[in-house]
């Protein structure tokens, strides 16, 4: 495994694989890697001949007074996870790589990305849209893989590249969950046991939602007054939202079907967790 810093030794990797007609794939992460991003990496190395993992806590997507220097990192123990799953090259440029003090340009998304996470955290998805893109350009992946679990993010990753011609196939993978039902993420590390007690009520609200739908439950307002329902019984627990929507812009859906998306928020204490699920879906 390679560990490189910068643009133009990352590209020399790139290169080599393209002369010897290696596929490529990427997967982008902000680190403090989890199980979660483990299985993108296990997909990755199914998929492509040389796995690229990126490291990079894009500063970008953070918002004033969000978590972004406190946000975990430990680069040593995402290293050796990274080389027991097979990755080939691991990208991780310092902030200086990446950006530029006089740089303007942003790609930012119209509905789709104002809505929901959007709306909680303006500038989000200006920033991952805008990163993601240039970690399209400098590694020029034949695919990339992301998470279900950052539906939205991927809905509008999705759009990037159709909209922009971006030349890399997509691979999203389901969202790896806990025994007890909480979704992974790197966030979960701020949760004291109370908390995390708590953040439960996310999954169990979704879980509710897939069994009313599959007992035939199909009017929005009904399934999600069912989520609400356990999240607002949680004290610990601030619900922010919980969308019913189709799967393309994620606008609101009055009735459910196959695909429709059940997405929601909540603050538990300092903390924002999210997590959905995709009604219909057999996983
Ligand atoms: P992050 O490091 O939080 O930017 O996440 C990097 C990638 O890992 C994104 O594509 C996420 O959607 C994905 N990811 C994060 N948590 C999970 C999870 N629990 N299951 C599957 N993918 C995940």
């Amino acid at each position: 495994m390679i560990v490189v810093t910068t643009i133009s030794a990352l590209r020399a990797h790139r290169e080599a694989a393209r002369v010897a007609s290696r596929q490529v794939a990427l997967v982008p992460t902000m680190g403090a890697l989890h199980a979660g991003h483990v299985a993108l990496l296990d997909q990755a190395r199914q998929l492509a001949d040389t796995v690229v993992l990126s490291v990079f806590v894009n500063p970008l997507q953070f918002g004033a007074g969000e978590d972004f220097g406190a946000y975990p990192r430990d680069f040593n123990r995402d290293l050796a996870l990274a080389a027991a799953h097979g990755v080939d090259v691991v990208f991780a440029p310092l902030h200086d790589e990446m950006y530029r003090p006089d740089d303007e340009l942003r790609i930012t998304a119209g509905d789709t990305a104002a809505r929901w996470e959007g709306d909680a955290r303006p500038g989000h998805f200006a920033g991952v849209l805008t990163v993601v893109n240039k970690l399209f350009n400098i590694v020029g992946p034949d695919v990339a893989v992301f998470g279900q679990k950052d539906i939205q993010q991927v809905t509008l990753i999705r759009r990037l590249v159709r909209e922009f011609d971006v030349p890399v196939a997509l691979c999203v993978v389901p969202t790896v969950r806990d025994a007890d039902g909480l979704a992974l993420s790197s966030r979960n590390a701020y949760l004291t046991p109370e908390q995390r007690d708590a953040a439960l009520a996310l999954s169990r609200a979704l879980r509710a939602v897939a069994a009313h739908w599959a007992i035939g439950e199909r009017e929005s307002d009904a399934l999600r007054a069912e989520a609400s329902g356990i999240l607002d019984a949680v004290p610990l627990l601030a619900p922010e939202y919980v969308a019913i929507v189709d799967p393309e812009r994620l606008a609101p859906v009055a009735r459910a079907t196959a695909g429709t998306v059940v997405a929601l928020a909540a603050r538990v204490g300092a903390t924002r967790l999210i997590d959905n699920i995709i009604l219909g879906d057999p996983r």
